[in-house]
């Protein structure tokens, strides 16, 4: 297949909203709301680095590449708009697995209503490269950054820490997914599903200060806010919310559940800081829009990155690069 019957085939998987002019011309031509600010992003996924391509089926692959990107407009309140994607396909991928991994980022997109809009194709000398990117929007002022944080905050997150990390652990490890629970954990780790509704609702509460999604883990993750506001935290570690598949699966295989809620990362819930008289108010707007939400501890004033994490003796990290 050729790359312009590939693009083809690609832009047919998308519906692209009355107003917007998506993929076949030199660029995407987006109308511009007045009243509010143009949110953009993008990420790389690179074959052994941020998945494995013999053990990924690529509808999975295709959702979470939209899914990551999408879950950054999240994280700062906003609403996605469009997507982008250029891939560079190595030789031995068929248009099977290009329409598989297609039907997946359309699978993900079109929950969040976020139609692919343009991109670019290649091949690959060098194996598989994907590379994502998410123009959203936000109203105008009313995004949250990680410099927002303020001394007497409460640290909180939506939902549960460490599915993904352990969904992974067996992948890594190559157990065939016995039981539901594991199996369960593997689709967390592969189809994460952004925060976007959470994240516009806490966009619209004064009190919440910081945000940012959990990729990499809150040991890595909030240090970011941290040393962006120039805050420490302490941190309660018992408080970390996991979910009671992880927590009976950790059980049985002797992992630590702490280790991998707090260093795992790939979660894409929110983290964010609010003003303690603000807290209920984004809790029951949580709540309203179907999402937990768990205060895990408060920022203090030491030494800015500094993270205390009462309760144990470990010095937790997240997930890093190099
Ligand atoms: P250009 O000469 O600008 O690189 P292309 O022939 O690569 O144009 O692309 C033609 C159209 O198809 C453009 O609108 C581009 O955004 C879109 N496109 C190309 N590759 C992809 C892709 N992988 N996903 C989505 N749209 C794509
Ligand atoms: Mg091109």
């Amino acid at each position: 297949m050729g790359e312009f019957e590939l693009i083809e085939r690609i832009k047919a998987q998308f519906k692209v909203p009355e107003g917007i002019t998506g993929i076949g011309d030199d660029c995407a031509v987006i109308p511009q709301k007045e009243g509010f600010e143009t949110l953009f992003t993008t990420d790389l996924l690179i074959d052994g680095v941020h998945f494995i391509l013999g053990k990924a089926a690529p509808f999975d692959l295709g959702w979470k590449s939209a899914a990551v990107n999408i879950s950054d407009i999240a994280a700062m309140g906003g609403r996605p708009v469009g997507a982008f994607l250029s891939i560079a396909l190595p030789q031995g991928l068929d248009s099977s697995w290009t329409d598989r991994f297609i039907e997946g980022f359309a699978a993900l997109s079109e929950k969040f209503g976020c139609p692919l809009l343009g991109g670019d194709t290649s091949a690959s000398k060098v194996g598989l490269c994907i590379n994502v990117g998410v123009i959203g929007e936000c109203k105008a002022g009313c995004s949250k950054k990680r410099n927002m944080a303020e001394p007497g905050d409460l640290v909180c997150t939506t939902g549960v820490l460490g599915d993904s990390a352990t969904g992974l652990k067996f992948i890594l490890d190559g157990c065939p997914a016995g039981s539901e629970m594991e199996k369960y954990l593997i689709q967390r780790h592969y189809r994460p599903l952004p925060r976007v509704e959470a994240g516009l609702v806490l966009a619209t509460v004064t009190g919440v200060h910081a945000m940012m999604d959990i990729s990499d883990g809150i040991g890595s993750d909030l240090r970011h806010i941290l040393k962006a506001s120039g805050v420490s935290a302490e941190i309660d570690v018992a408080a970390v919310p996991k979910s009671p598949q992880m927590l009976t699966v950790c059980e049985a295989e002797g992992w630590s559940t702490d280790s991998l809620a707090i260093c795992g990362g790939e979660d894409y819930e929110l983290l964010f800081t609010v003003a303690p008289d603000a807290f209920s108010g984004a809790e029951s707007g949580l709540r309203k829009a179907g999402c937990e939400c768990h205060r895990i501890g408060r920022i203090t004033a030491g030494e800015a990155g500094q993270i205390e994490w009462l309760g144990s003796e470990t010095d937790f990290r997240g997930f890093t690069h190099f």
